[in-house]
Order: structure tokens, then sequence, then C-alpha cells
């Protein structure tokens, strides 16, 4: 079955005596058992439910793994992959232009653990070999990178993690499995907050993660029981909802994402575009060779200052000033004031998070639309 075909119907099939076409919210925390003793599939929501399974069976489908599990958050998710992966003393190799949450979790929480973080660039797969030490125990990948859309080569990564008897991990958040397959490419685990494209219209809050080893799956699988950041029913009911159109969506965030970086590169008030679909993006080869397309993500620098994208932002109709992303609906950020606001400066204006710099993501409207609302705000700059 091909990408589109599972995406409707893998999971989706409720074994419901009514015939229903649609797996049906099984809103309940227990379930009656036959007789004393006896084994049943569901005993507590919190171990399993219906409807979660339903989800979670198709993310991992859509993956390509053999496992899926979902929780009640992306650092949901991402809690419980360390939680059941790593142990004191441990040291994990990170790209540095990660999740603002992802970091925070990495030095704020886990590091009172124990567990030791190295950020390295990972442009170039020797960053992560030259980071690696004896007690390197995973290297976890964001690609494209956020919000400079960097791309790191997820198969050399993996190769590098391997050679050194350590875990890779893909958050695979930006792209969907429509677009880019990590486990495919070698890596050990995708995680995904659901909240984004697979979820897509910005009215959930959701986490995932796929893998196919069944070892790592025990583990992870019984510290998402344990731990219990579990989804409740009513929003995995709508993460699959999203699932069902996730491709013809996530090409629409593609073509929408092509047109409005094309406009902005040839606009003079704007100074850099970052999208890896331009043939100008220092990786796109590696974009072309590792995703499906480009995706829905666009960064760029206004010639100008914070007040100068003040100004742009507040002109903007059609495009929402908001964090979060992958949604219906166009959204747009001031990434060193929003989402990275958390990262201090100097490590932003390292990372290139400058002041100038805004964050898009492109939704599923008319792409004239969206450029004539673009082209507003960029007029009102004086
Ligand atoms: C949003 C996001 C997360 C965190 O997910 P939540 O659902 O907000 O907890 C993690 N990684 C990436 C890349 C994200 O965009």
């Amino acid at each position: 079955m091909r990408f589109s075909t599972k995406a409707v119907h893998v999971g989706q099939d409720a074994k419901d005596p009514t015939g229903s076409v649609f797996v049906p919210v099984y809103q309940v925390s227990t379930y009656r058992q036959a007789e004393l003793g006896a084994q049943s599939e569901y005993v507590y929501s919190r171990t399993g439910n219906p409807t979660r399974t339903a989800l979670e069976r198709a993310i991992a489908h859509l993956e390509d793994g053999n496992h899926g599990l979902a929780f009640s958050s992306g650092m949901g998710a991402i809690t419980t992959l360390l939680l059941s992966t790593l142990r004191k003393g441990d040291h994990v190799v990170a790209v540095q232009d990660l999740y603002g949450g992802t970091r925070r979790l990495f030095n704020q929480v886990m590091a009172n653990f124990g567990v030791e973080f190295t950020y390295v660039e990972g442009i170039n797969p020797k960053d992560f070999e030259a980071a690696i030490k004896p007690e390197t125990k995973m290297v976890w990948l964001e690609t494209p990178t956020n919000p400079l859309l960097k791309i790191v080569d997820i198969r050399a990564s993996s190769n590098v993690a391997h050679d050194h008897g350590a875990l890779c991990v893909v958050d695979n958040t930006f792209m969907s499995p429509y677009l880019q397959q990590p486990l495919a490419l070698g890596a050990d685990f995708v995680v995904h907050s659901t909240t984004k494209y697979l979820g897509g219209h910005s009215d959930l809050i959701g986490g995932a993660i796929v893998m196919s080893d069944d070892r790592l799956f025990d583990k992870v699988r019984f510290a998402q029981n344990a731990a219990g950041a579990v989804p409740g029913p009513w929003d995995c009911w709508l993460v699959l909802r999203g699932i069902r159109t996730l491709a013809v969506r996530m090409d629409r965030h593609c073509t929408n994402a092509a047109v409005i970086a094309d406009y902005l590169t040839k606009h003079p008030k704007i100074a850099e575009v970052f999208y890896p679909g331009l043939s100008s993006h220092p990786q796109h080869a590696l974009a072309q060779r590792q995703m499906k397309s480009f995706g829905g993500m666009i960064s760029f620098r206004l010639e100008g200052d914070f007040d100068t994208c003040k100004q742009f932002l507040n002109h903007l109709k059609i495009f929402a000033v908001a964090e979060s992303l992958g949604g219906v609906e166009s959204l747009i950020e001031h990434p060193s004031s929003m989402t990275h606001a958390s990262v201090p400066k100097e490590e932003r204006e390292e990372l290139g998070v400058t002041d100038s710099l805004i964050r898009l993501s492109a939704g599923i409207e008319d792409a004239e639309d969206l450029v004539s609302d673009l082209a507003t705000g960029l007029d009102s700059i004086k």
C-alpha cells in the first residue's frame, strides 16, 4: 500500500459492531474483565485504549516502523524516550539548532539526573564524530533544523552513532512521515510533535515515537505506561483524523511555501531567505536526496531590526502571529522574542537567530492571497 492509501486506512478499520467506517472515540478509563484471570487486550486506559491503538498503528505504518507509541505532547514523547533509554553518566550529542523546548528539557531537567549534553552544528557528520565520548549513548537530530532550516544528513549521522554503539533519534516534526522517513535512513527512533503537521489543524497537543527494534519498543512501552504521559482518546482521534488528510495537506503546504520562498528571494527588503527548496540553499542537493519535497517552513531575514519586524508583522491580516506550525492556517513568528527567547542571547546570535529573523509556516490557503498579505506587510516598512 502506498502512503496516501495508508494514511486513510491503516489502523482505522474499527472492529466495531456497528460497522462504522472510522474509529470511534473510546472515552473510557477501564474495561470489564470476562472472568478472573482471563487475559484481555485492554485493562486500563493508561496502559492501552482502542482509539490510541488505532493512532499508534497508523503512525508506525506511516513511518515504515514496526511499533508506534502516542503521548500527551511532543515533550511527553521526548521525556519518555530519554527516561527509558538513558541513565546517570550517559552522554548525548545533539544538533545545536534544536527546538527550544527540547533544549530546555535537556539542559534544565535531564542534566539534573546526571545526563550530559554536547551540541554540534551537525552539518558535517564529522561534527558528531568529534563530540562522541565513551559515554555517548545517543545522537539527537532535527532536520531541517529550527529555525534556520539547515539539513542534517540522517544516514551519515546514524552511521556515526552506530559505529560508536549509540542510538540515533530524529525529531521528524518539521517534515512529517510524508516527506521524510528517518528509520529507512538508519535512525533507531523517530519522534513527533503530532501537534504540528500530523494533527494539522492547530486544535490539539500530542506526541509520538516510532521504532522498529522489539527490545527498544519494550523499554519505551514500559516507560509510557510507568510514567503515564499518555494522550486522551479524543486527542488521539483528532490526530488520526488529521492523518487521513496528511498527504493532500503536505502537498499544498509545499507548493505554497515554494511560491512564497520564490517571492521573498526577489524582494529588496529581504536580506536572506532560508528554504531547502531554493537551489541557492547550500544543502539543496542533500535535501533533494533525503526529503520527498521541501516542506512548509521558511525563515528569512528582513533588512532592519526588531522594530522593522514589528512593523511588518503588525500589518499582516492572513498570517497569524503565533508560535507553533503545521496547521492549515498560515502562522508567522519572531524567533528571537518568541520560540527561541529561552535561548541565551549570545547563543542565539551564534546560531544566527538575530532580531531581524522571521519564521513562517505556510498554511493551505490560496498562495496568491498569502503572497499579497506578505507584500502588504513589506510595503508598510518605511
Ligand atoms: C513543537 C515541537 C516539539 C514539542 O512538541 P509539543 O507537542 O509542543 O510538546 C518538539 N520538537 C519540535 C521540532 C517541535 O516543533
